[in-house]
């Protein structure tokens, strides 16, 4: 296996830019995936790293060589488009020495091969079964066997679970996250769905409108959400934001919301007249009867262990996490207080963070 690197990686189709100079790292071994919205390059970068779209700008190096001008074909990796696409005529067996056979190699060498991924993936007993009666979890193995028994450098995988109904797909983001955990190998996934990301990556970039907004672990894009756009898309429901206007002072460790004074972390930079945002997730919200910031309760989502409850502010909805068994009534007056250290500042025109 082998690690990625991305330098500088563009890419234009006449005047639009779908790839704006993109720069990251995959280490070796890392489940890496490209999360964005629909249209933000996520399956044009794969599809350069792949080989299959040359760039008109940057570099991509795999393992420490430079492949951005090679062939797919030449560059030794394994692009899964579609986890379930087997060759129905086939036996577990033949589906996944296909490739090695289509490469040349000797029979018996195969036979190892095929044995040992099996094994691996704790299908061996199903080798000789025709691949047309089985469930859709080994059927799933049956096809990431196929793409592993060539030892690629790495793996590509582009919404691989997209057309999956719900229940399934979580189940399948669990064996996926397993089966990598055994075999270490270095993976791009391309996913829209940012469960799916947080649920299965080591580091994640989040892209927008062609950019990479934020490179990190699920808790660092998480916890410190680098953009606007990155807070309101991770995390279900999303960041609230409140928005006031100002300047800002270096050292300063009050704002002014809504009326309210409100504690956050202290403020790095002067920052002249603007308008800001600040950012809570819902679960660092609390009713707090002594807080001057208020609001009205408008409705809750009950969820087992916990609820969702959307608050009527003077500034729009806010939504709170809290524990189930909270009484509340409809249009009950609230206070609202913040776990000060888990707050995030925007800048709002350009929407970055300043905290
Ligand atoms: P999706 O999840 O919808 O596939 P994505 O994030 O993978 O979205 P891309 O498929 O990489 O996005 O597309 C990025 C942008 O580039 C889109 O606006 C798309 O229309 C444009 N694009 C992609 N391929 C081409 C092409 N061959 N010619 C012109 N424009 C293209």
């Amino acid at each position: 296996m082998a690690e990625i690197r991305v330098q500088n990686l563009r890419k234009e189709f006449g005047s639009f830019v779908a790839v704006q100079d993109s720069n990251f790292v995959v280490n070796d071994g890392e489940f890496f995936v490209m999360l964005g919205p629909s249209g933000c390059g996520k399956t044009t970068t794969l599809r350069m790293i792949a080989g299959l779209e040359l760039p008109t700008g940057g570099r991509i190096l795999l393992g420490g060589e430079e492949v951005t001008m090679l062939r797919a074909r030449e560059r030794d990796i394994a692009f899964v488009f579609q986890l379930f696409a087997l060759y129905p005529h086939m036996n577990v067996r033949k589906n996944m020495g296909f490739p090695l056979l289509a490469q040349g190699m000797p029979k018996a060498e195969i036979r190892q091969r095929v044995e040992e991924t099996a094994r691996l993936l704790r299908i061996d007993h199903l080798l000789d079964r025709p691949v047309s009666g089985l469930a859709g979890g080994d059927r799933q193995r049956v096809a990431l066997g196929r793409a592993i028994v060539r030892r690629p450098k790495c793996f590509l995988m582009d919404e691989p679970l997209g057309t999956l109904d719900a229940e399934f797909r979580d189940l399948m983001v669990h064996e996926l996250r397993e089966m990598h955990n055994r075999i270490h190998a270095t993976t791009v996934y391309v996913t829209h769905d940012q469960l799916e990301a947080m649920s299965m990556a080591d580091k994640i970039a989040v892209m927008n409108h062609g950019a990479i907004e934020q490179f990190g672990t699920p808790k660092e894009i998480y916890d410190h959400p680098a953009s606007m756009f990155v807070a309101d898309f991770i995390g279900s429901p999303p960041m609230n934001f409140l928005k006031f206007g100002g300047s800002l002072q270096k050292g300063a460790k009050e704002i002014v919301v809504q009326g309210a004074s409100v504690v956050v972390p202290e403020i790095r930079e002067d920052f002249a007249l603007a308008d800001f945002a600040l950012g809570v997730r819902p679960e660092h919200i609390r009713f707090d009867d002594a807080s001057k910031l208020r609001g009205s309760i408008y409705g809750t989502e009950y969820l087992g262990t916990t609820q969702i409850v959307a608050v009527e502010t003077a500034d729009g909805m806010l939504k709170a996490r809290v524990a189930a068994d909270l009484p509340l009534r409809m249009g009950e007056p609230v206070g609202l207080s913040f776990n000060a250290q888990r707050l995030s500042l925007f800048e709002k025109a350009s929407g970055r963070a300043i905290l």
